[in-house]
């Protein structure tokens, strides 16, 4: 039997490598931070990166071979340079976080990207971003780009693993709500967000992060009479799920 098998896994990864030949950019870590002992931020690099239309919100999938790939999104990208620099959130397990936690300067990686995936659609309006530790690297990169016009709230499992990614990325505004068992976390989330709809009336309202929490806070904002065209949603995880693009 495994000789049938084999020949097919190998034609496989052929067709995987021809593919991802054309489609994607070849890189390589040039530099690695470890951020407290949660998060690391990544910097990618190479003349395949150069020239690149990135928009901050953006999106690109680290490719980890046998059809595997995780998403990130950029804190900056510089194209003259041909730079990249991703946020990675060590959470417990799964091919991206082991990929984060045991990457070494000068691995070789393959990047899918950028592509489209937070827009905001009115630059010049103020943006309220809701979201938890896979968000703060599009909370970097929208705030570079939007300075003093993002307010930030994040759901986090811990808080104190949070804090120097917030001081690193300057994100020091923002706001957090540690996760309760049973969800007990999120009528304070609602009463956060509300102050800052006050703080924010006309704001454009982002929700990234945890499917669940999203759909909770959406279905909140859709209750205040929120009108649709200023939420826009984007899961990122969701428990039991792999993978989410
Ligand atoms: C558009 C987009 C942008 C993203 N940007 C970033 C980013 O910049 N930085 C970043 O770190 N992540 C980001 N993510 C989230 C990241 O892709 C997911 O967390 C992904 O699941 C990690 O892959 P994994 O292989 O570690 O876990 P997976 O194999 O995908 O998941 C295994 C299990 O782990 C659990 N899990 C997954 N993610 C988390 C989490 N964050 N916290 C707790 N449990 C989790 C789930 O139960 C899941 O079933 C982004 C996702 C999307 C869709």
């Amino acid at each position: 039997m495994n000789d049938t098998i084999a020949p097919e896994r190998k034609r496989a990864g052929l067709f995987e490598s021809a593919l991802l030949k054309v489609f994607t950019r070849t890189a390589q870590v040039v530099d690695i931070e470890d951020v407290g002992t949660a998060f690391r931020i990544v910097t990618l690099g190479g003349s395949a990166l150069r020239n690149a239309a990135w928009t901050p919100g953006d999106k690109i999938q680290l490719q980890f071979g046998g059809w595997v790939q995780r998403t990130y999104t950029p804190i900056d990208w510089d194209p003259a340079a041909g730079r990249t620099r991703i946020l990675v959130y060590l959470h417990a397990g799964g091919p991206g976080a082991e990929w984060g936690r045991t990457v070494k300067t000068g691995d070789g990686c393959v990047v899918f990207g950028p592509r489209k995936s937070v827009r905001i659609a009115r630059p010049q309006a103020p943006v309220i971003l809701f979201g938890d530790e896979t968000s703060l690297g599009l909370a970097a990169a929208l705030s570079q780009r939007l300075p003093s016009a993002v307010q930030m709230l994040f759901e986090v499992t811990a808080p104190a693993d949070t804090q120097p990614v917030l001081a690193r990325l300057k994100l020091a505004d923002a706001r957090v709500c540690a996760r309760q068992a049973e969800h007990g976390h999120l009528p304070a989330l609602e009463r956060e967000l509300s102050v800052l709809l006050r703080l924010r009336p006309t704001a454009d309202i982002v929700l990234t992060g945890q499917a669940g929490t999203i759909q909770h806070i959406g279905r909140a904002l859709r209750q205040a009479g929120i009108d649709a065209g200023r939420r826009q949603s984007k899961a990122y995880w969701a428990p039991g799920k792999t993978g989410m693009d």
